[in-house]
């Protein structure tokens, strides 16, 4: 069975009477990695925030399957209670809490019956771990934080919440050289067996630190072409250009 089905998902925006995901198909089971790559404004994003169920999308047709499960009536929050995470393109900025508050309270919420103590240990040595110091963990989540912080806090927040799938939007981007190695190598420690992850990603470059299981071409509001890794490469050095043409 796969963790997530998606199946002829069609979406847009609430405000807007525009379809942005015209017929998606994914399936993604337990454990596998897979990427999604594809031009800008091609609807990555928005897939991303449907699946999680951003309220500011509506589904127009179609189903999301979570272990079997539709979850397309499910708020947020429940969906994120059954293990789905997503970290964001642009992760936002929220004053007045505490980035370690902000974990404790979202794990406790998740059920966690643990002691505040090891959690707040386990979060020093999560930080420690994608080389984020310890220092933001007492400020405000995400605010004055460099877009590389930001990548990290969040790969930081995946970590400890385990979640049984990982949604990584353009965790990528904004992240230099020295960073995104940081950020890869600490995504593959921080993967469980079980875990599987979607990766959103422009660039080929962060498939060299994390090996796909399966590389989806993704255009215009659909999935056009899913192969293996080597795929990556291919729509790196030809564009997506010449996949258009062959579909
Ligand atoms: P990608 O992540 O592939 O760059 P997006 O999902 O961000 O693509 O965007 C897909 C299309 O939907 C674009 O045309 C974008 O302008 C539009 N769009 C997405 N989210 C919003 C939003 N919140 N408000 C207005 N337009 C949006
Ligand atoms: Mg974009
Ligand atoms: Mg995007």
């Amino acid at each position: 069975m796969s963790l997530l089905e998606i199946r002829n998902l069609r979406a847009g925006l609430v405000e807007e009477n525009k379809e942005i995901l015209k017929g998606v198909n994914l399936s993604v089971k337990q454990g596998e990695i897979h990427a999604i790559m594809g031009p800008n404004g091609s609807g990555k994003s928005t897939l991303a925030n449907v699946i999680m169920g951003n309220p500011k999308y509506k589904v127009i047709d179609g189903e999301i399957l979570f272990e079997g499960e539709s979850i397309l009536d499910l708020p947020v929050d429940e969906r994120a209670r059954r293990g789905i995470f997503l970290s964001f393109q642009y992760p936002q900025e929220i004053p007045g809490i505490r980035t370690r508050n902000f974990l404790i309270s979202v794990k406790q919420f998740m059920g966690s019956k643990e002691p505040m103590l090891r959690l707040s240990r386990e979060i020093e040595r999560f930080s420690a771990e994608v080389a984020l110091d310890k220092a933001f963990l007492d400020r405000y989540l995400n605010v004055g934080f460099s877009g590389g912080e930001k990548k990290k806090s969040e790969i930081l927040q995946m970590a400890f919440l385990k979640p049984k799938l990982a949604i990584l939007d353009e965790i990528d981007s904004g992240l230099d050289v020295d960073a995104l190695k940081t950020v890869a190598e600490a995504i593959m420690r921080f993967k469980t067996e079980d875990m599987a992850i979607i990766l959103i990603t422009h660039y080929e470059r962060l498939l060299e630190y994390i090996k796909p299981d399966v590389v989806h071409v993704y255009v215009d509001g659909r999935v056009i072409i899913s192969d293996g890794a080597e795929l990556a490469r291919k729509v790196e050095e030809k564009g997506y250009g010449f996949l258009t043409e062959r579909v």
